[in-house]
């Protein structure tokens, strides 16, 4: 379960996430929308505990963020959108690592060859990070992120870089993950992917929320019924993006 209340983020003079209050709960998948530069990636970080909030409170699993981080922490598991990763350890040394951190060993030696295989990155276990490509990278990302048996994910723009295989792969993860219980927060342009995976989405422009909810409840309550995804998100952003 993932709770943001009043989420407000500025950097300088700038408010780049403006009073963002939302829940997820368990078993559900929500896609983060919005134009550039709309908050998406300023937020998610602030979630994942990376960028400290100006104000607001975040929750994961009831442990409050900025007061309980390790318990906090423990819980959540985030795939940012430039994977940051050790280079000078091999793919097996990093998953293994990242399982050690989270004191998650018996995962990891129950799951590391299925999900390096998973990945197509079994072949590379004995290659250094800084020699995989940038899909390769990005797939290691969301290795580590399965690995550690979180239960609340964020994902920033996950299939950018992946190949299809890589990706399909990666929606299959995500709905295993919901039938687990897990709680997902994934940001993407990708409108078509996010109408056939979220349970509700999150539209977001210049920092503040504009809608939440199903596509039907969406196309309910600004009358456009039986449009697509892509149609109701151009229509409620046109107006106030850049
Ligand atoms: P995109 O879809 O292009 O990835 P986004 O929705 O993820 O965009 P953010 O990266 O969160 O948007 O940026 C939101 C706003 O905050 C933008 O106007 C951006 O220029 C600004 N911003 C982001 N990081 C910083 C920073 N470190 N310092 C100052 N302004 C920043």
């Amino acid at each position: 379960m993932l709770q943001v209340n009043g989420l407000v983020k500025e950097y300088k003079n700038y408010r780049a996430v403006s009073d963002l209050s939302f829940t997820i709960g368990n078993g559900e998948i929500v896609g983060l929308l919005g134009p550039n530069g709309a908050g998406k990636t300023t937020a998610l970080r602030c979630i994942a505990g990376i960028l400290r909030p100006t104000s607001g409170q975040i929750l994961i699993n009831g442990h409050d963020l900025l007061t309980d981080q390790a318990n906090a922490k423990r819980g959540l598991a985030f795939v940012p959108e430039v994977p940051s990763l050790y280079e000078l350890l091999t793919v097996y040394e990093h998953l293994r690592f990242i399982a050690m951190c989270f004191d998650s060993m018996p995962k990891f030696e129950a799951e590391h060859e299925s999900i390096l295989r998973k990945y197509h990155l079994w072949e590379k276990r004995e290659d250094l990070v800084a020699t995989l490509s940038k899909g390769m990278r990005q797939k290691l990302s969301v290795a580590c992120a399965l690995i550690h048996g979180a239960t609340t994910f964020l994902f920033d723009e996950p299939m950018i870089g992946i190949d299809p295989a890589g990706a399909h792969e990666l929606k299959l993860e995500l709905m295993q993950a919901r039938e687990g219980g897990a709680s997902i927060l994934v940001s993407t342009h990708l409108l078509e992917t996010a109408e056939k995976l979220c349970d509700r989405v999150m539209i977001m422009a210049r920092g503040k929320m504009l809608a939440m909810g199903t596509l039907d409840e969406l196309r309910e309550h600004y009358g456009m019924e039986g449009q697509s995804l892509e149609n109701v998100f151009l229509s409620l952003t046109s107006e106030v993006s850049p």
